[in-house]
This record gives C-alpha cells, sequence and structure tokens, in this order.
C-alpha cells in the first residue's frame, strides 16, 4: 500500500469509510460505491477548454451525485470526496499530468480556510502529487477575498480572480508545464485568469484539471 492508502486504512479503523457521492458505508480500501461510480456522467471530452488554458480535463459533469459530493465536501465532510476526487483526476487526467512538471491549486480565500480550517483544493491537488510522484508545490496565494462568483458575469468573474490572487512563487514555475487543480469549474474564468497570472510569471505553459463541470445545456 501506497503511504497515501495506508493513512487512509488507519483512519478507518476509526471512522468507517463512506462512499463520498451517497454516503453509504464501504470497504477499507474502496473509494466509492460501485452503483454511484456508474452513475457520474463522465466527460470523456473536456468539452471547451476555458480560455487561457493550454490543456482542460474534467472528470464528471457537476450534476447529481458529483454534486452531493461537493457540497458535502464543502460543508466539512471532507476526507472522503478528498480522496475519491483525487483518484478520479489522476486516472482521468492521466494525460495532461503526464506532460506537467509541477502540480498546484487554485487556493482557498482566508475566511474559507478560517472556517473549515482546510484547503480543500490544495488538499486534492497534494494527494495527486502524492499519488502520480509529481511534485507539488504552492505558488499562487489570495490576495483578496473573492466576491461570490455565482452573481456575476463571465467578464467580471476574470477581473474577480485576477484580483483575488497573485504568484507568490514564481521561482517554482519558471519555464516548466503547470497544473492547476480545483474542484469544480463553472466558467473556467478562475482558471483562465489563474493561468495568465502563471504565464506572465514564467510558467512555459498551463493546464487544468477538475472534478466536476458545469456543462451548458
Ligand atoms: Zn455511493
Amino acid at each position: 500500500m501506497k503511504p497515501w492508502e495506508l493513512r487512509r486504512a488507519a483512519a478507518a479503523l476509526f471512522l468507517p469509510n463512506r462512499c463520498p457521492f451517497c454516503d453509504e458505508l464501504i470497504g477499507i480500501r474502496e473509494l466509492w460505491c460501485v452503483r454511484c461510480y456508474n452513475r457520474l456522467r463522465f466527460l470523456s471530452d473536456p468539452e471547451e477548454t476555458p480560455e487561457g488554458l493550454d490543456g482542460f480535463m474534467a472528470v464528471c459533469r457537476y450534476t447529481g451525485r458529483a454534486r452531493s459530493a461537493v457540497l458535502r465536501m464543502k460543508q466539512g465532510y471532507y476526507r472522503y470526496p478528498i480522496d475519491a476526487f483525487a483518484a478520479l483526476i489522476a486516472e482521468n487526467a492521466k494525460p495532461l499530468i503526464d506532460r506537467a512538471e509541477v502540480i498546484t491549486a487554485v487556493p482557498t480565500g482566508r475566511a474559507r480556510k478560517m472556517e473549515l480550517g482546510y484547503a480543500q483544493s490544495e488538499k486534492i491537488a497534494k494527494l495527486i502529487s502524492e499519488m502520480t510522484g509529481k511534485p507539488f508545490r504552492s505558488v499562487l496565494s489570495v490576495t483578496a477575498e473573492k466576491r461570490e462568483q455565482k452573481l456575476l458575469n463571465a467578464e467580471e468573474r476574470r477581473e474577480n480572480a485576477l484580483k483575488a490572487y497573485s504568484v507568490s512563487r514564481p521561482e517554482d514555475i519558471r519555464g516548466k508545464s503547470v497544473l492547476v487543480i480545483d474542484d469544480v469549474c463553472t466558467t473556467g474564468a478562475t482558471l483562465g485568469a489563474v493561468a495568465d497570472m502563471l504565464r506572465n510569471s514564467g510558467a512555459a505553459s498551463v493546464m487544468g484539471a477538475v472534478f466536476a463541470k458545469t456543462v451548458r445545456k
């Protein structure tokens, strides 16, 4: 077993493993139940690549059980969703991970981190790094609290994201292919803005991989 699998098995001795998608009990080595896995709406084609990215992959649609798992994670039940999302991204975004030299994450805002005590996308990205052997670097930091994106149009979302983050460690990405991890992608405005920022700081290319993507009807 790999270190993360051992950690998971040890944790399951105290709190049994649950499927992040339906909350049912699952086996010690399982990350989800088969029924939920079969109902995920996998995106074989990554839909359109958000503007500004040199490659993009979303595991599945942000709907049904996938959405329930993300909401569960945001409510603080994060261990099961984070393990499952990392494993699914590691498997489904393999071509991008193979090309990447550095893995990083869209950081969580301070208020949210204080409230929840963890940064969800960073945790997913660190686990993917452990699963794949690609180095994780925390290169972005939060400069301002991001306004609620839901209420904004595409251009405002982009402006909002540009204001919210900055590159704190450009030396970690200079001349490198970077893969940015996030949990959910809605319009791609955040990932696109982050990609511009990383390229301006010297990244050779910037790709994005997320667990779920909202798909336009
Ligand atoms: Zn399930």
